[in-house]
């Protein structure tokens, strides 16, 4: 494959409400959506640090830099004969996984395109719906997070995960448990806490959550398995992943039970393949996340929820949970509660909406032969 153009946009999403979680609120989602061109076919993928270093060092702006100045060319008008060549060619850089997953990404992409054939066929993926939970930021009250829980309930999703943080724990947890005894809850903690808080971590156990992601430090494998092996409930680790050598580290200290993948995490397709295969043989099931994307990663991150070992609800979310207008047709909606369809046609079977990404596009760079403008 010879790609011959990459359109990086740089865009604001806006938010239906503001996002509230241990980092902080988001009002807006700052991401990058980059168009690819192969003699034979075009494709679009996204991949969302955000606009700021908070869920990892990248940004949405530096990423779409280090694309343009760095990764683009070197990948642009090149035999690329796999997405394995793309990730040698970037392989003396270290970290921007965010960056190599929007370039590995478009090989995918532009494949399933020039084959006509649903993405998760490119790595054996199940054809059945995939299961995906819903889930709330910090609210203003714990009434009005009971109101949300309900509404989610009535819904038919089947499991929630609740952002939890230093001041947003136990009496939350608390209320939340006595008024829904029986439902299956998930936290994330987005590293807000540290072993110094063990009598909060241990206090956590009593709550019957499926799984506590991410208590500690975003760059820590080594405390988490301190952590494991003082709590019952499993550690599931998110923002420590980066890359494989990450998820083999992990897998050897005992640091989780449980992995969440990220596609622009972990650096690509490529990689979080690896990834959801060292879980699988180590029996670690996986679940796919969300950066609050566009329907366009969305669409992604469900094809590859298709994999066995995406066995827990995913968190992929219908495009009317965050954006009040999505950049691709049909946007992302549930096929039956608490389940999303896979892609129905080539690539992720949708259409992308062109003049809607034009409309919140930020920022725009090419990246082709003969340079970079
Ligand atoms: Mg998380």
């Amino acid at each position: 494959m010879r790609i011959e153009r990459f359109d990086i946009h740089q865009v604001h999403l806006p938010l239906s409400y503001p996002w509230r979680t241990g980092y902080g609120a988001d009002d807006v989602v700052e991401s990058l959506l980059i168009k690819a061109y192969a003699p034979d076919a075009e494709a679009w993928v996204e991949t969302c640090p955000l606009g700021a270093p908070t869920y990892s060092p990248e940004t949405a702006g530096g990423a779409a830099l280090m694309i343009r100045d760095i990764l683009g060319p070197l990948a642009v008008d090149r035999e690329l004969e796999s997405p394995a060549t793309v990730r040698t060619l970037f392989a003396p850089f270290r970290g921007n996984s965010f960056a190599k997953a929007g370039v590995e990404c478009c090989w995918w992409a532009l494949e399933a395109v020039r084959q006509g054939v649903p993405l998760r066929r490119l790595f054996s993926g199940k054809d059945a719906d995939v299961v995906v939970r819903d889930g709330f930021g910090v609210q203003d009250s714990v009434d009005m997070l009971l109101a949300k829980i309900q509404g989610s309930m009535a819904q038919g999703h089947t499991q929630i995960k609740l952002k939890i943080c230093p001041g947003w724990d136990l009496d939350v947890l608390s209320a939340v448990r006595s008024e829904f005894p029986e439902f299956a809850f998930q936290i994330d903690c987005n590293g807000s806490y540290s072993l110094g808080d063990i009598a909060t971590l241990r206090a956590f156990d009593s709550f019957k959550l499926e799984m506590i992601e991410q208590p500690l430090y975003y760059r820590d494998l080594a405390d988490h398995a301190t952590l494991q092996k003082q709590i019952r409930t499993p550690v599931c680790l998110d923002e420590s992943i980066t890359c494989l050598q990450d998820a083999e580290q992990a897998l050897r200290l005992q640091s989780c039970r449980i992995v969440n993948i990220k596609i622009g995490r972990v650096g690509g397709i490529g990689p979080a393949l690896a990834i959801h295969d060292a879980c699988q043989d180590a029996g670690i099931s996986c679940w796919v996340g969300g950066m609050m994307e566009s329907g366009l990663g969305s669409a992604m991150s469900a094809e590859f929820a298709t994999l066995p070992n995406c066995s827990l609800p995913n968190g992929i979310p219908v495009s009317t949970k965050f954006h009040p207008e999505d950049v691709v047709d049909p946007p992302l909606a549930f096929s039956r509660p608490g389940h999303i369809a896979p892609a129905a046609g080539p690539y992720l079977g949708r259409r992308v909406l062109e003049d809607v990404i034009e409309a919140v596009t930020i920022g725009k760079w090419t990246v082709a032969a003969s340079g970079a403008t």
